[in-house]
């Protein structure tokens, strides 16, 4: 790979954007990666002003989709220091998505070299107050053109920042879905494609309309087993014991989901990575042993849910004194932002 070449942006946005009213996602930073794929060679990352870019009608994107991304956080310590988390994770699966959307797979050295060159030019967009980030979005979609249904011959691969505060979701409430599905044996759901999530924006507009914030997801064939909550992996506690979904197919291989996983592990609960029936949460819900219901993603980390609706009926989960979700998401927050040992290795410093 050549070195990367910069165009810096004429005039920086840093002092007109107020950093105390950030929300999550709105703002853009000074500059973005981008990275060519043509006569089936990705050409040399370049880094130039965020700004917008030009493509045909007839770019493959707006006809058949073909378009993947990743979420990740890069995050400022006391000392300055910039971090990532378990970067290679979302590098793996970023190729994993391409995979099966028959896009070209991105080398690693330009993924990681454009990664590091952007997050050092654009510094200071990274938030340093507590619960704040600078929210990463690596995509890749088809650029090249044809009215034919068959893979494109051209792609971008980009890298859009955008510094965020804390992703507030608050106590969400849910509604478990029966009749639509997010994905299915043989499908998409296990990549990060922007089509999944085009298909989940209806079923869900159906459900804040009836009163809930997301939908939990049940599997496409029995609508019997509970499998995610909108976008985010789901956990629930029985009584002590901590259960997720093993991953699939139609599960996303969540970053947080696994890590979370582990470090449960670690902190002696008890956790099984089994499917679990809706008839099993109400259950539970019924004689008192359903103590937590959580969601987990890069985003909001750990979002607890605090009500669930099924056929009609809302179940409340209680409040706890000794959270898991509390106690977990300090946990992964103090690694992520560099305020604990991380035995883990999970850490990855930038600069
Ligand atoms: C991105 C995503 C998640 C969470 O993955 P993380 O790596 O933890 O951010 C979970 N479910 C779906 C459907 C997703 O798209």
């Amino acid at each position: 790979m050549n070195s990367i070449q910069i165009t810096r942006a004429k005039h920086s946005k840093l002092k007109n954007t107020d950093f105390k009213n950030l929300g999550f996602g709105n703002f853009f930073s000074d500059h973005m990666l981008i990275c060519d794929y043509k006569f089936g060679v990705w050409g040399s990352p370049e880094i130039v002003p965020f700004e917008a870019i030009s493509l045909m009608p007839s770019s493959k994107i707006f006809h058949y989709g073909q378009s993947i991304f990743e979420g990740m956080k890069a995050y400022k310590d006391k000392n300055s220091n910039t971090w990532l988390f378990r970067p290679d994770e979302n590098f793996k699966r970023l190729n994993k998505s391409a995979e099966r959307l028959a896009i070209p797979q991105l080398p690693k050295n330009i993924f990681f070299e454009g990664l590091i060159k952007l997050l050092n030019i654009d510094n200071d967009w990274i938030p340093s107050a507590e619960g704040c980030s600078l929210y990463i979005r690596p995509i890749i979609f088809a650029t090249g053109e044809g009215f034919h249904a068959s893979p494109a011959d051209a792609y971008r691969f980009m890298i859009a920042t955008a510094p965020s505060g804390p992703y507030f979701s608050g106590k969400v409430k849910v509604l478990i879905e029966e009749n639509y599905s997010r994905s299915a044996n043989g499908g998409v759901g296990f990549a990060k494609a922007g089509g999944n999530y085009a298909g989940q924006f209806y079923p869900t507009q159906l459900a804040i309309e009836k009163g809930y914030d997301q939908v939990i997801w049940t599997d496409d064939n029995t609508h019997e087993y509970i499998e995610e909550a909108g976008a985010m992996n789901i956990f629930i506690r029985i009584n002590d014991t901590l259960i997720t979904g093993p991953t699939s197919d139609r599960i996303l291989d969540g970053v947080t989901r696994k890590s979370i996983i582990q470090i449960a592990k670690n902190e002696g609960i008890n956790l099984e990575v089994r499917k679990f029936k809706v008839s099993e949460v109400i259950k539970a819900s019924n004689n008192g042993s359903l103590k937590e219901m959580f969601g987990t993603g890069t985003a909001a980390v750990i979002s607890p849910i605090s009500a669930y609706g099924y056929r009609g009926r809302d179940y409340i989960l209680p409040k706890n004194k000794d959270s898991y979700a509390t106690l977990l998401k300090k946990i992964i927050i103090d690694i992520q932002t560099n305020k604990s040992e991380d035995s883990y290795k999970w850490r990855f410093k930038v600069c």
